[in-house]
């Protein structure tokens, strides 16, 4: 147990910003934290970071949640969650992060890191991605002004991870911004973008560009390295064209003898590749990349494709033959080599507790099931997204005003508690989807 209540489980509520530009700002210090909305985002991209920094010190809702942090008390009051990665590898002693290391002379916080979601524009529609046939999605939410902030963070030393979406996608101007970075003849000052990419746009121009530009991490989609279970989980992508831009990197930043960008292989798990982990991973290793294992990332996911193929619906039987798979892993290539499995384990584990004591964690609505009218998704508007979702389950259950019970949701809808159900289903949803 720790007793330095001056040690912290990460540094983001001290440095770290997480951006979703959609109809408002959605703003956060991670990716776990509720967000706090930003009415004026095109205010923000005008003033750029000078406004970015001041949101990080002075904005109340992330005051009160960076005030509950120091004071440890980081589940409640902060709203961080106990899947977290950096929380679970604090509590169980490993690095700590101090605020003070963190202020400037001025005795302010500096933004050191943003992720940025580009929105949910891509050149591919994979099939864990909302369907663009059921669900309506704006496409135009994030200004490419965006990716100016970006640049101007990078230009003063800090780090920006970009996803998407696609980030390459021609309207975002991305490889306008990485010339003018490589051209400034600065870049040994300058911060590091790290990007998330589905690898189709890596063609052998584009590849040299990276090499010049300050770029830490290329991380390249591919869940899987059997080419019929890729395409068809990635709709619209070439195997062997993304595989082959994925090696090509590699061979081109050795043979320059850079150490710049790594190649990542992003592999989010699930029922379709969990059986053949192992075959991916040492594949991967094999070609002199790194591979990174999550689940299924939550934005702008398809509930039907999540019902069917999320860790969360595994049996647990075949949850603890995946959790023994990942230890065989682990064993074999060691926590800090290529193969980056922390986190994902610590959310197995997480989930085989919730799903061994009974409750649901995962709660996935099915489109089709629930029958939303007009299933619409507005303005990557989640909230509004799970109030529809409500209100067609209280009319396909004939729900009334019964008051909330403790329980899972399995047990509330044995229970006849079909209201109580419906709401904790929702408040699982929503988490899921915020
Ligand atoms: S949830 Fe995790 S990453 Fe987020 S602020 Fe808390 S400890 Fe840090």
């Amino acid at each position: 147990m720790r007793t330095d209540p001056s040690d912290h489980p990460c540094y983001a509520p001290f440095g770290q910003l997480y951006l979703v530009p959609r109809e408002h700002l959605d703003l956060r210090f991670c990716p776990y934290h509720q967000s706090v909305l930003i009415r004026d985002q095109k205010e923000l991209f005008r003033k750029g970071i000078t406004e970015l920094d001041a949101l990080l010190n002075d904005h109340k809702s992330l005051k009160i949640r960076r005030e509950a942090f120091l004071n440890g008390d980081y589940l409640h009051g902060a709203g961080c969650s106990p899947q977290c990665y950096w929380y679970q590898t604090w509590r169980e002693g490993g690095r700590s992060y101090r605020s003070d290391d963190y202020l400037g002379n001025d005795g302010r916080y500096r933004v050191r890191r943003i992720w940025l979601s580009l929105g949910p524009d891509c050149n591919l529609t994979c099939r864990y991605c909302l369907e663009p046939k059921h669900f309506h999605i704006n496409y135009k939410t994030c200004s490419p002004a965006a990716i100016n902030l970006a640049r101007d963070l990078v230009l003063r030393g800090s780090n920006v991870l970009l996803t998407g979406g696609e980030p390459f996608l021609p309207k975002f101007g991305l490889l306008e911004t990485f010339r003018e970075l490589a051209n400034s003849g600065q870049r040994e000052s300058q911060g590091r973008f790290d990007i998330q990419t589905n690898g189709i746009y890596l063609n052998h121009d584009v590849r040299r560009l990276l090499l010049q530009a300050p770029i830490s991490g290329i991380g390249i989609s591919m869940d899987t390295l059997r080419p019929d279970i890729f395409e068809y989980l990635r709709r619209g992508a070439s195997f062997e064209k993304v595989w082959d831009n994925a090696r090509s990197l590699v061979r081109e930043r050795n043979a320059a003898g850079l150490q710049e960008p790594s190649v990542t292989i992003l592999c989010a798990v699930m029922r379709a590749n969990c059986d053949h982990l192992a075959e991916t991973i040492d594949r991967v290793v094999a070609e002199g990349m790194d591979i990174s294992l999550n689940v299924l990332f939550k934005a702008y996911f398809s509930p039907d494709f999540s019902r069917d193929q999320s860790v969360s619906n595994l049996s647990l039987k075949e949850m603890y033959r995946l959790a023994a798979s990942l230890d065989r892993i682990s064993k074999q290539y060691g926590d800090d080599g290529p193969v980056k499995s922390q986190a994902f384990r610590g959310q197995l584990a997480h989930i085989i507790e919730q799903k061994r004591r009974g409750d649901v964690t995962q709660v996935i609505l099915g489109t089709r099931e629930i029958n939303t009218p007009g299933k619409t998704l507005r303005e990557g508007n989640m909230g509004a997204a799970a109030r529809e979702w409500k209100a067609a389950l209280a009319r396909k259950f004939r729900m009334s005003g019964e008051a909330m019970r403790k329980g899972s949701v399995i047990e509330l809808i044995k229970g006849g508690h079909l209201l109580a159900a419906a709401e904790k289903a929702i408040r699982l949803a929503r988490r899921i989807l915020l």
